[in-house]
């Protein structure tokens, strides 16, 4: 049997949340009531005319320098054509071959070292409409009684990245997407929440046979509104394409959708050429030339990327690549993981207790002071389990002392502990046998019914020491 490999490349678009849309004034916000914010630009009134939102462009030319890309020293708006309901003016103002962002490199940080994956091109477009299907079991036009039209979203920016085909495995697309999501939302271009459709992704799928040089027939992926479906839908589409070509088939170019019910892909329709779409340059908005002294600013404020900070976190605080990771999915947490660390807290105590006790509690960790934070993981040893727990949960009060968690200690005590230590013993024949024949381990559960009985009050030092002098 042959060693296949998948090749994946993405189509990436991400609504900016720039005040206005991308041609008018029009606000960019269309979670009102449909239809309320509209102008005659983005609703194609004739002898309209658009104007390019500066912020838009700006935002676009950061996010390209933030993925390593050359910026256009003259870059185009296009018309892309195409009918449809939801595009009055029948076509798109999008980019076409003078994209505003070309070539570029994204890393990717990995547990066995970064991976790269190449960006072929970031440009500045507008987003159609939003056309709801009513009536309809599936929400979709087959079956539907009508259709509506929300034009709110019509004409408001959409940044498009596309990736070369550098991705290998449907993993490795879930942490490129994840990492590009959290690079986008701290540099404040978008909230990128994919359940919202502010990040859609379709993935360009083919397989070939290790060694080989050359790409085989991809498919395009669409409709995957969560990481774990585009996941799942790009490792779906690998084995089919390979069940395809191990069968004698041939794969055909086409526009899939994943079906995550059936964990199946089924066909939308033949990929249109790129001529269908009759670019040509749109007459009415002159080249833009972003000035040199624009790219410098921009490039002074870009702060430092979450992919750099995870291999900062891993060289500076000695952490595994798993926690660097998982402290860096939000920026405020990666902050204060940061103070506490430095406030002299042991940096993997400090982690494990943010990564797992702190997250839990769903306390939002831009509001917790740090100081008292970290006196509170410093001292976890020495305050009752449910303590520390307690002063977790209520650490985003902006009340939140150190102090008032500290006081109770722990009962060290171990004429106090004994009766119960014997009675739990006593309790426990079998386990008592099955720990003096050999299984050790079962010492963890001695201790876990101790601290159950005490709620957390024991001291687990001097629980341990008791049991294995009981224990023999
Ligand atoms: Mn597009």
């Amino acid at each position: 049997m042959a060693e296949w490999e998948p090749v994946v490349g993405l189509e990436i678009h991400v609504q900016l949340k720039t005040r206005t849309k991308m041609f008018c004034r029009c606000a960019n916000s269309f979670a009102t009531e449909p239809n309320t914010q509209t102008y005659p630009v983005c609703l194609a009134f004739p002898g309209t005319l658009p104007t390019p939102n500066e912020t838009a462009v700006e935002w676009t030319l950061k996010l390209g320098l933030a993925l390593g890309c050359e910026i256009a020293a003259r870059a185009l708006f296009h018309r892309k054509h195409y009918p449809y309901p939801d595009l009055p003016k029948g076509y798109q103002i999008s980019q076409y071959d003078e994209p505003l962002c070309l070539d570029g490199r994204f890393t990717l940080p990995g547990p066995d070292g970064d991976s790269e994956v190449g960006i072929v091109r970031a440009h500045l477009e507008e987003d159609a409409a939003k056309t709801i299907h009513v009536g309809g079991a599936t929400g979709r036009i087959v079956g539907a009684a009508h259709s509506n039209i929300d034009f709110n979203r019509g004409g408001t920016p959409l940044v498009e990245i596309v990736t070369r085909p550098d991705i290998r495995s449907a993993d490795q697309a879930k942490r490129f997407l994840q990492l590009l999501r959290q690079t986008i939302v701290e540099l404040g271009l978008s909230d990128a929440e994919m359940e919202k459709g502010q990040l859609r992704a379709d993935a360009n799928v083919s397989v070939r046979e290790a060694g080989e040089t050359v790409y085989r027939t991809r498919t395009e992926l669409k409709n995957m509104n969560s990481f774990n479906h585009i996941a799942r839908g790009i490792d779906a589409e690998v084995r089919r394409q390979i069940a395809t070509w191990e069968a004698g088939g041939e794969v055909v170019q086409e526009t899939l959708d994943y079906e995550v019910k059936s964990d199946t892909v089924t066909p939308r329709r033949r990929k249109e050429e790129a001529d269908d779409y009759r670019y040509f340059p749109e007459p009415d908005l002159v080249p833009l030339e972003p000035a040199a002294e624009l790219l410098e600013r921009l490039k002074a404020e870009l702060p430092e990327l979450p992919g750099a900070r995870i291999r900062r976190f891993e060289r500076e605080y000695a952490l595994p690549f798993y926690d660097a990771e998982v402290l860096n999915g939000s920026a405020a947490l990666a902050a204060l993981y940061e103070r506490v660390a430095l406030d002299g807290v042991d940096a993997k105590a400090a982690s494990n207790v943010l990564m797992n006790d702190f997250v839990a509690t769903g306390v939002d960790p831009a509001v917790v002071n740090a100081q008292e934070l970290a006196k509170v993981i410093g001292a976890r040893a020495t305050i009752p389990r449910a303590t520390f727990a307690k002063a977790l949960a209520e650490s985003g009060d902006p009340e939140f002392k150190a102090d008032a968690y500290l006081g109770e200690a722990l009962v060290a005590d171990a004429s106090e502990l004994e009766p119960l230590v014997d009675r739990i013993l006593a309790d426990n024949p079998g386990q008592v046998a099955a720990y003096k024949g050999g299984k050790e381990g079962l010492l963890g559960y001695f201790v876990g019914q101790v601290m159950k009985e005490t709620e957390g009050k024991a001291d687990p030092k001097v629980v341990n020491d008791l049991l294995r002098e009981k224990l023999g």
